[in-house]
């Protein structure tokens, strides 16, 4: 394709025949942003610039960019073996990885299944779902719940259950039988909090609404996000996933946390349900798994929904499902090093203890210009800013170009700015991003 040299650095290759995801293509061929390398918290764009990565790529290098450890065990693992055969053959690492993650999962949560993203682990988790009630002969239970302003990828499952209009709308027909909570975050009763908010813990008895319009012998699953990150960070209100697991136990619904953001460090602990205390009956997961250096998703289930499985004839195939690439070699060696690096280092614990001073750090934003609410919780956080009017998201747009060129990279979404650094972030770390934000808002 042509070639436009005004627009292009020489440095860069032609940037035409890429189509990117979740990107205005045409803006950014005109202003493309490159990343060429990182290291730790650091990412270098291809003319070089440094910037701090305020974001660990997109919610995934928790353990900073290019781990040693992580990069040695790839290194080793391509050399040794590049892939054995998923179905009917294993190969060592992917065992070993299932029960280092499962002994890391709440209590009871004992079997563990690989793909290769957040969505696929999402749509792999409802089909165990519906296949589970199925096998223990309530057919019936086909429904599926999911919540506004949800992100559970881009499956036909994942965004038939999530709650973004735009990931919606152009597609067609989704799942049939699915049905919505509300969200939680509600500008007027619940801004500014620290931590979790206090007030909402009553929105979870929708789903008893729910119940009671389409009866719980329809209903298969709930799936939420404990904190949903990619529609700006919204907190679960203090005893609302409490709620929910109480109602989901009386009726026989499963529930299911989409993990994908959540786990590996982000919350303060391995899953936010160890530290929500709240134990699910599913975990979908991704990203900080292999601390994002090789595509790989999980879905984490307990015992009971997998001995139900494993029935009739021994040698039949119990799960009609599957990827070339579950458990893939690399990506397993790469999870296993990630796993090492999060406990030999104390990465959980250590996002744990700076959550105070980032929460300070983040809140000393309040009464800059344009800023409606900030909320945190674990190394997690969010700067909502009051919309342009007449152009949603130009406002926060405006900031993550402004942060770029400052050397630092944040995440927006909506008007909404979001942050989940690395967590190897450190005082200074915290403080430079703080002040880039600050300088953008105020020019
Ligand atoms: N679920 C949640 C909660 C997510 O945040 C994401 C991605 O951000 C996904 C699923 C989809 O993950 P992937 O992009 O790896 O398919």
């Amino acid at each position: 394709m042509a070639r436009n040299a005004e627009q292009i650095s020489e440095t860069l290759p032609d940037l035409e025949a890429y189509w990117m995801p979740f990107t205005g293509n045409r803006y950014f061929k005109k202003h493309p942003r490159v990343i060429s390398r990182a290291e730790g918290l650091y990412c270098y764009t291809h003319d070089g610039k440094k910037l701090l990565d305020a974001v660990a790529g997109l919610w995934c290098c928790n353990a900073g960019h290019c781990h040693p450890r992580i990069v040695e065990a790839i290194q080793r693992q391509a050399a040794e073996l590049d892939y054995a055969m998923s179905f009917q053959v294993g190969h060592p690492k992917v065992f070993e990885l299932a029960n280092r993650l499962t002994e890391l999962a709440p209590e009871g949560i004992d079997y563990a299944f690989f793909v290769n993203s957040g969505s696929e682990a999402v749509d792999t988790a409802l089909k165990m779902a519906l296949a589970y009630h199925r096998l223990r002969g309530e057919a019936s239970r086909t429904r599926l719940i999911g919540r506004a302003r949800a992100y559970h990828g881009v499956g036909f499952g994942g965004m038939s259950v999530g709650g973004i209009a735009a990931n919606r709308k152009m597609f067609g027909s989704m799942l049939p039988a699915v049905d919505h909570l509300p969200h939680t975050h509600d500008l007027s009763r619940n801004a500014w909090s620290r931590g979790l908010p206090q007030w909402g813990a009553h929105l979870a008895d929708e789903l008893e609404n729910l119940v009671a319009l389409h009866d719980a012998s329809t209903i298969a699953a709930v799936i939420v996000e404990p904190i949903a990150g990619s529609t700006g960070v919204l907190l679960p209100p203090v005893g609302y996933l409490e709620r929910l697991r109480e109602i989901c136990d009386r009726h026989g619904i499963l529930l299911i946390f989409d993990e994908v953001i959540c786990a590996f460090g982000r919350c303060g602990d391995s899953f936010a349900a160890n530290r929500f205390g709240v134990i699910p009956d599913l975990i979908t997961t991704a990203k900080g798994l292999t601390s994002g250096a090789v595509p790989m998703g999980a879905v984490l289930v307990k015992r009971d929904i997998y001995q139900t499985f494993m029935t009739g004839p021994e040698n039949a195939i119990e799960f009609f499902h599957g990827y070339t690439y579950s458990g893939h070699p690399l990506a397993a060696a790469a999870g296993l090093a990630a796993l090492d690096v999060y406990l030999g280092e104390g990465l959980f614990e250590r996002a744990r203890a700076l959550e105070k001073t980032w929460e300070d750090a983040l809140h000393g934003l309040r009464g800059e210009p344009h800023v409606i609410d900030i909320r945190n919780y674990g190394l997690i956080g969010a700067v909502e800013l009051e919309p342009i009017a007449g152009q949603p998201t130009a406002r926060a747009l405006k900031v993550f170009r402004d942060c770029f060129d400052a050397g630092v990279i944040v995440r927006t979404t909506g008007d909404t700015i979001a942050f989940s650094p690395p967590l190897t972030i450190d005082e200074s770390g915290i403080e430079q991003i703080v002040d880039t934000v600050c300088s953008a808002l105020r020019a």
